[in-house]
């Protein structure tokens, strides 16, 4: 591992106490806004971003993880969890009754044929 190169390559804090005198001159030289999400559970986060950065759309909940919009009124729906489905609801969802019926009589005419009826 080339550590010590690592270490040599970088320079941090030459550049940066030049601009940097204390924190409260950084804050103003930085321009930020605050962006206000709201979840579809009524949770509102505050964010600030920087003045240039680009906002995202939606911010997840930090409380409840679902996903937040800038509208109070109108929050993004929660992302369509699949319910956990039994193995019938998948066939009748692939199957419609009909299909159903028509393979329950073709399995029946065998078990019947098998018999010898
Ligand atoms: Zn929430």
């Amino acid at each position: 591992m080339a550590t010590g190169n690592a270490i040599r390559g970088t320079r941090v804090g030459s550049s940066a106490v030049r601009w940097a005198e204390s924190p409260a001159d950084r804050a103003e030289t930085i321009a930020r806004r605050k962006v206000e999400y709201w979840c579809a559970n009524g949770h509102h986060t505050e964010h600030t971003f920087a003045a240039e950065a680009a906002v995202p759309a939606t911010w997840d909940c930090p409380r409840c993880g679902l996903p937040a919009g800038m509208d109070e009124a109108n929050p993004p729906a929660p992302p369509h969890t699949e319910p956990y489905k039994t193995h019938l609801a998948y066939v009748k969802e692939r199957r419609s009754a009909e299909d159903g019926a028509a393979i329950l009589a073709e399995a029946l005419q065998r078990v019947r044929a098998r018999r010898g009826e």
